[in-house]
């Protein structure tokens, strides 16, 4: 799919390429045959300005109604004695306005005859004219504009300059606002094309906003290339999205079967002390049933402290936790919590201390949601602790600003920087390290930094691995 979406993105981006080339093609070919009629059109004036002058020379005081033959072209006067006279006489007699007007269509007919001769004698001959450049080229402006307009360029949007050279490439005439923008796109015609060298000219022309204008030409096709750049996206993103399920689903896999593995070995225990009891070729001492008992009580316990740590995240999940918020000393909780957890401790070899450095340690919050985060800490540090060293476990509170700071260090197994990242998402565990056995639901954390939350306070952790971490809670003081 993905390929499939690049490869069209491609074909679009290519087709968008090939009809703005295709336009500007068409653009060029306009321009030069817009630029060869104005070039014709100039030629074709001083081609006519040079007929009128030649028969206004013929007609000098030849068109007086008397003196009719006067005005008879050459050829015709040199006729034969008898036909020449034959028309004199043909009209002598008639009336003066049928006379007139086969005069006029003769001379039609010889200003056309005349063109066409003077065409070939332009491609041929040396047109000895002294007119100057400038003059020649009054009309350049009007037939570019003309011409452009005619070949379908639009000029109201499209601006363009030209200027004139002459042969020795000096500038005979310039468009008024001349500008030299866009000047290596420049369209050349030459000029008077069949005069002497040094009475030909070059005209140049370009087109500033001419990128601008073609693809003006070809903006339809930017909405195709956006929404399939649009879909790519969205592909990508359900892509993302399919990866992240993924990992998830593997991730609460990993969580159903460490919960199944935590509820299994107090399960059978308390089934084996079950057996035992109603085993009846057992001999039943009261020690043995206090034992026995003890043990049930320990096991059902520890199951209750599993199940509630699961429900209480699925509790935080529905309804954002219940908190019943009172005026707490911070310092009484961490005292109560390591009362209970010194002995875990020191059964383990380790040391546990504490150095509350506070000097105002009362916040507002829920007693028994501060006591389950600071436990989750500590259990953490135990369950995660290097067995090559001593465990030494140190809980220390600041203040800062209108902030209480606690700091559980510990110096087990660390956690590796892009881990730290995430553990405190729902059901994130870290697979590295050689704690393999130790099993968890990856749900400490995240209690412990839903609870930090809702009191408007701030948890990160600062761990290097294999030397040890540290979780720095700041919680907001009671104003006073
Ligand atoms: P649970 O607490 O739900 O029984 P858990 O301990 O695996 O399971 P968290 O408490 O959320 O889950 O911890 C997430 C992960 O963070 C752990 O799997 C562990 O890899 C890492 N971790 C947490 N605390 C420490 C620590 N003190 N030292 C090293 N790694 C830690
Ligand atoms: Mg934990």
């Amino acid at each position: 799919m993905g390929i499939s979406f690049l490869s069209l993105l491609y074909i679009q981006t290519r087709y968008f390429q090939e009809t703005l080339h295709l336009r500007k093609e068409q653009f060029d070919e306009n321009v030069k045959r817009a630029l060869w009629l104005v070039a014709h059109r100039l030629e074709t004036d001083e081609a006519k300005a040079y007929l009128q002058q030649d028969i206004a020379q013929n007609n000098e005081g030849a068109l007086s109604p008397t003196d009719t033959l006067g005005f008879w072209p050459r050829n015709l006067m040199s006729l034969p004695g008898n036909a020449s006279a034959q028309l004199s006489l043909q009209y002598a007699g008639k009336e003066r306005s049928d006379f007139q007007k086969r005069q006029s269509e003769i001379l039609q007919k010889y200003i056309h005859n005349k063109k066409l001769f003077e065409e070939v004698i332009y491609s041929s001959l040396y047109i000895d004219d002294k007119k100057p450049l400038e003059d020649r080229l009054k009309s350049l402006d009007g037939y570019l504009r003309d011409e452009l307009q005619h070949s379908g360029i639009n000029i109201e949007n499209l601006h363009y300059h030209y200027l004139v050279s002459d042969f020795e490439g000096d500038t005979v005439s310039i468009c008024p606002d001349y500008n030299e923008r866009g000047m290596q796109n420049s369209y050349e015609q030459a000029l008077f094309t069949n005069y002497p060298i040094e009475q030909a000219a070059t005209l140049y022309i370009h087109f500033p906003q001419l990128q601008k204008y073609l693809l003006s030409n070809v903006q339809f096709l930017i909405p195709a290339i956006l929404f399939t750049l649009f879909l790519l996206i969205v592909f990508i993103y359900t892509i993302y999205i399919i990866f992240r399920q993924k990992k998830l689903s593997e991730m609460k896999n990993d969580f159903i079967n460490n919960m199944t593995h935590e509820f299994k070995t107090p399960i059978s225990t308390i089934s084996l002390a079950a057996q035992m009891l109603g085993d009846n070729s057992l001999m039943k001492s009261p020690a043995m049933f206090q034992r026995v008992s003890h043990t049930i009580g320990e096991e059902t316990k520890r199951l209750r402290f599993q199940v509630e740590k699961v429900l209480q995240m699925s509790m935080f999940d529905e309804k954002g936790g219940t908190f019943k918020m009172e005026e707490l000393d911070i310092h009484s909780i961490i005292t109560g919590v390591v009362d209970s957890f010194k002995l875990k401790v020191s059964s383990i070899g380790g040391s546990l201390d504490i150095d509350l450095q506070a000097e105002h340690f009362f916040v507002f919050g829920d007693e028994i949601h501060l006591t389950n985060l600071i436990f989750n800490l500590l259990e953490n540090a135990v369950k995660y602790r290097e067995d090559s060293r001593q465990l030494m476990l140190r809980i220390a509170t600041t203040n800062k600003g209108s902030d209480i700071i606690i700091t559980i260090s510990d110096n087990g197994i660390g956690i590796k920087s892009e881990d730290a990242k995430r553990i405190f998402e729902k059901f994130y565990r870290s697979h590295t390290g050689n704690r393999h056995d130790v099993k968890g639901f990856g749900l400490g954390l995240a209690y412990v930094k839903k609870v930090v939350v809702s009191h408007h306070g701030h948890i990160s952790v600062d761990s290097e691995l294999g030397k040890g971490s540290s979780f720095i809670i700041s919680l907001p003081l009671i104003k006073e």
